[in-house]
């Protein structure tokens, strides 16, 4: 099975009740409903990626693709997996405390 594209992990764990955020040294910080464990392990397995979609200086730029998020032209690749997203759709998951 292909790896799920951490920009799609990151919303179906908002969509979880799950709360994501860097601690002030960079540190990735999950609150994680008692519902969510079995998602919570695959969030610890995969905290590299979360943690890269917090800093965009490095992500690719190049031709318009469907952002995963939102389906519209995206010339950025997000910085966990190169894949099309709109800084400000993942943006909008990670600092949106309720949604
Ligand atoms: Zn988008």
């Amino acid at each position: 099975m292909a790896r799920e594209p951490t920009t799609l992990l990151l919303r179906r764990a908002r969509d979880a009740g799950v709360s994501i955020s860097r601690t002030p040294k960079g540190a990735l910080a999950l609150e994680i409903p008692p519902d969510a464990e079995t998602l919570a392990a695959t969030l610890r397995e995969r905290e590299q990626h979360l943690t890269a979609l917090f800093d965009w200086r490095q992500a690719p730029v190049t031709q318009p693709a469907p952002c995963l998020l939102c389906q519209r032209p995206a010339m950025l690749r997000d910085p966990a997996d190169h894949l099309p997203a709109h800084k400000v759709c993942v943006d909008e998951l990670l600092h949106n405390p309720a949604l």
